[in-house]
């Protein structure tokens, strides 16, 4: 990748990720006075509007979008803005760039804030990936030009980026994993089970599903949160978490982890609280830089 970086369009920190781990790193980042980006595919959305009761959140009880609510509330409150974009990968350098679909966002430091989607992975997927396997329509999918494509599908919301894959593909199998999937383009068939596993050799050759095995020349996981090595090159990971250390500093320099992405417990409190001190870190290594 090839940019001319305007230095004044370089923000001191991105954060990437709408949830309360990313809330909160820019609610921090605000009061340090670093010029902040906070982007996500969106605000406050699925986990947070889907908790019945949250009664182990410091002083609030109530139900996700209660919940939801009160944060919106403060950030208004507070003057945070928040960006609407899917991050499809993160480059570490200086500065560090993001990008989302056709935008490039810069900045000196990134957090990541992604948190973590069991539903829709699928075993030996981070084996293929950048070998067939991808996360992103919009970025790959020209790449599979005539050929046979199968999508594992979390959730109705990602209906367009399969049609989106059928506008290229010879055929695209759709393993929905939500009811009443409906798609316009004739060339995409629905399975209504989830496949048991990515195969393959050098590339992704099959999925392996109940009944046999299905040949296919690429698979699309799309869905909410993706491996995060799968969004940052050279990031070290294990088990679908980022590696961290406890001022929540990853093996990148300058990029710093928070939230479930991070790991276990998956607990409002604990994303909160590492989101907090990532962003303390980050304006700590940007000191650092920039005295
Ligand atoms: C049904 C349910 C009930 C729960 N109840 C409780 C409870 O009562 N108490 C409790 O403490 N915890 C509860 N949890 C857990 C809690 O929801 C999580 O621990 C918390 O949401 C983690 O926050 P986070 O910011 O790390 O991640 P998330 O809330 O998952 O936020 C991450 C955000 O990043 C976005 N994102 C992902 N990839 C990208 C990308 N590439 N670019 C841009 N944005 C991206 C996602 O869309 C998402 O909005 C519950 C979870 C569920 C599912």
């Amino acid at each position: 990748m090839c940019y001319t970086v305007r230095m004044d369009n370089v923000y001191d920190v991105i954060v990437v990720g709408g949830g309360i781990a990313g809330y909160s790193a820019a609610l921090t980042l605000k009061s340090l006075k670093r010029q902040t980006l906070w982007l996500g595919a969106e605000l406050f959305g699925g986990k947070l509007l889907s908790a019945e009761y949250v009664r182990n959140y410091p002083g609030f009880s109530g139900n996700g979008a209660a919940f939801a609510a009160r944060l919106r509330e403060q950030m208004e409150r507070e003057g945070i803005s928040f960006t609407r974009a899917r991050a499809d990968g993160v480059y570490a350098g200086e500065p560090f760039t993001v990008t989302a679909g056709e935008q490039t966002f810069f900045a000196h430091a990134v957090i990541l804030a992604t948190g973590v989607s069991q539903r829709g992975a699928v075993k030996g997927e981070e084996a293929f990936l950048g070998r067939g396997v991808s996360y992103c329509a919009v970025c790959d999918g020209a790449l599979y030009r005539g050929k046979v494509i199968a999508a594992v599908v979390a959730s109705e919301k990602y209906a367009e980026e399969v049609e989106y894959l059928a506008g290229f593909a010879k055929e695209v199998h759709a393993f929905c994993l939500y009811r009443d999937a409906r798609f316009h383009a004739g060339n995409i068939t629905v399975h209504p089970q989830a496949p048991l596993a990515v195969e393959g050799g050098l590339r992704a050759e099959a999925l392996a599903l109940k009944d046999g095995r299905l040949p296919v020349d690429g698979v699309f996981l799309l869905r909410d949160a993706a491996p995060p090595a799968a969004l940052v090159g050279g990031l070290a990971a294990e088990d679908g978490h980022v590696q961290t250390d406890r001022a929540m500093r990853t093996n990148l320099a300058g990029l710093f982890a928070a939230g479930d992405v991070t790991g276990r417990p998956y607990q409002y409190v604990k994303a909160a609280g590492e989101g907090l001190t990532a962003a303390y870190s980050a304006h700590a290594y940007l000191s650092e830089k920039q005295p």
